[in-house]
Formats: structure tokens, C-alpha cells, sequence
């Protein structure tokens, strides 16, 4: 089949099998031109939320910048001969075909992280396959939870607390600058965000890997989140993802705990913000981040997922100097968008943006084109026009 995106909304329901493989072994290219890290810094690493975004990224680093054995977890739809499969799934397929090609082992398990059935199946695999991890990474994004111990289905809705909020975003399909009016989250709307975006399940996983005895001595454990600046609070620091990312802090406190006996560590990541499946559906966001692109590509300080998470694993996680750590205990990776040239100029900006004037402070383009990029639409090499079998001739990945 010749396949095209289609755009509903936030998502793309189509994604390309060659664009993907293109975007993963891009991203492999990058990290073979770094300087390599530390010999062995992992040797074994579980990837929750693997296919996609920053989880994606933190693999390939892993597997190709530290030579270490990788699992995955992801939630993915496998194609038919007349629909392809979810980006995550061409992902995943990719990276295991690169994985394999240089004797790396990869193994990738397809479905609900949130359920103690995929537990059981990572422990049994760890155990089977890899051995103990000394990284775990937790960077599953998603908008419902089913709560493994009650049954219940928890949505998240991003809204903000206490009052609502009027607050400029974009229109990303029609490059209009516009005023959104959103209402004010109830307690139980935010408490559900809480359940599907806060730290219980991280706390879960590193309670039954730790039961398990999967987790080699030393091990670490990184989960991800995003603090932002005024322009972006009211929607995400001060509103119902903030209150799940709070208790992401709350859960490495714990999970730290837990973790003593083994001389183990737990930290959340402070990362920057990139056009990603879960980061385009949130307003605000769009707008922020087509100007902060802007900027930051200006000011020749912006890096792509790939080179974020690269530097988190060299200058952090990997490395043996001290941590770039704020009072919470967090690592902080986006001191280079919170500088104060950059936010400076994006403040700046930020009152005077219009459609009108949308291209020349902003970098839309740059965003609709990365976002195309998730989902394989846009890199040079790739023929669009190519009949391609979206089933790569092969079942599921798992
Ligand atoms: P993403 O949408 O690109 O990837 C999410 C991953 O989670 C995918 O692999 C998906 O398959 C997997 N997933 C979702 N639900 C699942 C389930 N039930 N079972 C198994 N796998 C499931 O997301 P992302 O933007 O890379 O976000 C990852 C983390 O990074 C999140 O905690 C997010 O808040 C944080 N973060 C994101 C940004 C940003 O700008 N995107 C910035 C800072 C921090």
C-alpha cells in the first residue's frame, strides 16, 4: 500500500515503515558520532515506554552508546495488510533489526505496562534471557490507566486547578494563534490524572522487580517529567499534570527507599520540551514550543531528543562526576531552555505572537514537521510513493 498521513486531531492514524526505520537509525547514526560513554556503564536496561519519544531515545543510548542489553515495553497496534501498525511498532521493529546486526540483545514486549501481567512477563524474560537490570527507565505516556489492583479505569484530563484559564495557544493544523478557555479540573479529575500520570506504577515496578531479585546492585531507576516556565504553568505545573508529577517526586522518595538495600538510586529527570505523541495534546504546549524552537534554534542551542537524552546519559546518568541536582533531588537537563537568554526572548515574544506574525517569531514549521517525523512522514531517502507492505511480513513484535 502507498501510504500518506492522516492527521485526526493530535494523532496521525497512519505511520510509514521506512520514515520510522529512518528516524530510528538516525538516531542511531547520532549516537555512534559521540564520544562513546563509559565502558559497561549498563549492561542490562529495562525500557518502559520504549517505542517513542524519549523512551526510544534512551534505548538506542543505552544499546548503541553503552553496548547494553535492552527489553522494552510498549503499547502498540499491529498492522493488517490494508492498515499499518502504530509508529511504535515500526520503531520497535527497527531498532531490534539494528540491535540484532551488531550481536546486541533486544527483546520487545507489546502491551499494557500498567498491568501486573506485563510485570510477570518482564520478570519471567529478565529472568529467562537478560539477568538483572541496572537500569530501568519509566517513560510511559499515557492518557488512561486501568488500576491493576481496583479494575478501575482512570483518564487523565489536562486541565488547570482552582480557576479556569484563558490562555493563547495554537491551532498547529491551521497556524492560528487563538484563545482557549478551559474549565478547571474537579478533585476527582485530578485525582485520576494523579493515578495515570503520578508515580504509583513506577512504584509497582520497581517493587516487583525488586521482589523478583532482578535488580543487579547499584541499580538505577530514572522517570521523566517536565517543570516549564510561567508561560506554560498554569496549563502543566500548576494544574492536574503537575499535581501526577508531584507525586512522580513522591514516588522517587520511596522507590529510593526500597532501593537502599541494593545501593540503588531513584531520580526524576527534568527534561526539555519536544514535539512528542503525548506533548502535542496538550494546549499550550504547541504554542510554546513552536516559539522556544525558534529561539533556541536562533540562539544554536537546540537539540534534538536524541542529543538530550544523550547528554542526560553522558554528563548524568553515566557519568561519574556530581549530578546536576535541584532541591528536590531531581536532574535538572533543561537548564539549556530555561537559560536566561533563551526564556528572556521567549517571554518577549510570547505577548506579541499573532498569526500574522506566527512564522517569523515562531518555528510552527519546525513542529508540524517533527511532528510528521513520529509517525516516519518527512526524511530525505524515503520514497513516499513506494507500494510498501505495512506488515514488514511479519506477525507482531511479540
Ligand atoms: P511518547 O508518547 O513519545 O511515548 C510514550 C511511550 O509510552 C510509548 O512507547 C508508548 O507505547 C508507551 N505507552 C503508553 N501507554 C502504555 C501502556 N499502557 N503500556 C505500555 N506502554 C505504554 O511520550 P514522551 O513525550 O516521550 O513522554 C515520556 C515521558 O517523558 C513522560 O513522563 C513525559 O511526561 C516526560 N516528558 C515529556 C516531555 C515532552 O515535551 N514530550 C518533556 C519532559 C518530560
Amino acid at each position: 500500500m502507498i501510504i500518506k498521513p492522516r492527521i485526526r486531531g493530535f494523532i496521525c492514524t497512519t505511520a510509514h515503515p521506512a520514515g520510522c526505520k529512518a528516524n530510528v537509525d538516525g538516531q542511531i547514526e547520532y549516537v555512534r558520532e559521540q564520544t562513546p560513554l563509559p565502558d559497561g556503564a549498563f549492561k542490562n536496561v529495562l525500557v518502559l515506554g520504549c517505542s517513542g519519544g524519549y523512551g526510544l531515545a534512551c534505548r538506542i543510548v543505552a544499546a548503541f552508546g553503552c553496548g547494553a542489553s535492552t527489553l522494552g515495553v510498549s503499547f502498540e497496534k499491529q498492522p493488517t495488510e490494508t492498515k499499518t501498525a502504530t509508529a511504535g511498532w515500526y520503531n520497535n521493529a527497527a531498532f531490534e533489526a539494528a540491535a540484532a546486526e551488531v550481536g546486541l540483545y533486544a527483546n520487545t514486549l507489546d502491551g499494557d505496562a500498567f498491568a501486573d501481567a506485563m510485570r510477570e512477563r518482564v520478570i519471567d524474560t529478565l529472568k529467562s534471557d537478560m539477568g538483572p537490570v541496572d537500569l530501568v527507565v519509566y517513560s510511559l505516556a499515557s492518557p488512561v490507566r486501568q488500576h491493576p489492583r481496583t479494575g478501575v479505569l482512570h483518564r487523565s484530563a489536562i486541565k488547570p486547578l482552582g480557576e479556569a484559564l484563558d490562555i493563547k495557544s495554537v491551532h498547529v493544523d491551521r497556524g492560528e494563534v487563538v484563545q482557549v478557555n478551559l474549565d478547571p479540573a474537579t478533585p476527582e479529575e485530578t485525582a485520576d490524572t494523579v493515578a495515570v500520570m503520578g508515580g504509583e506504577d513506577w512504584e509497582y515496578w520497581m517493587q516487583a522487580l525488586a521482589e523478583a531479585g532482578v535488580l543487579a546492585p547499584g541499580c538505577k531507576t530514572v522517570a521523566f517529567t517536565y517543570i516549564g516556565t510561567e508561560l506554560t504553568w498554569p496549563i502543566y505545573w500548576d494544574g492536574t499534570l503537575g499535581q501526577a508529577k508531584l507525586d512522580l517526586d513522591r514516588a522517587s522518595g520511596a522507590i529510593n527507599e526500597r532501593l537502599e538495600p541494593l545501593g540503588g538510586e531513584a531520580r526524576v529527570a527534568v527534561l526539555k520540551a519536544i514535539v512528542s505523541q503525548a506533548s502535542s495534546a496538550i494546549p499550550v504546549v504547541p504554542l510554546y514550543v513552536a516559539l522556544l524552537f525558534k529561539v533556541m534554534k536562533e540562539q544554536g542551542l537546540h537539540e534534538e531528543v536524541i542529543a538530550h537524552i544523550h547528554r542526560l546519559f553522558a554528563t548524568q546518568l553515566a557519568a561519574d562526576g556530581a549530578l546536576r541536582l535541584d532541591d528536590e533531588g531531581r536532574i535538572r537537563m533543561d537548564n539549556l531552555e530555561l537559560s536566561e537568554a533563551v526564556q528572556a526572548e521567549v517571554k518577549r515574544r510570547w505577548p506579541l505572537v499573532s498569526t500574522a506574525n506566527l512564522d517569523e517569531l515562531g518555528d510552527l514549521t519546525g513542529f508540524r514537521e517533527d511532528f510528521l517525523k513520529i509517525f516516519g512522514f518527512g526524511f530525505c531517502g524515503v520514497d513516499y510513493d513506494a507500494d510498501v507492505d505495512p506488515t514488514l511480513g511479519r506477525e507482531g513484535s511479540s
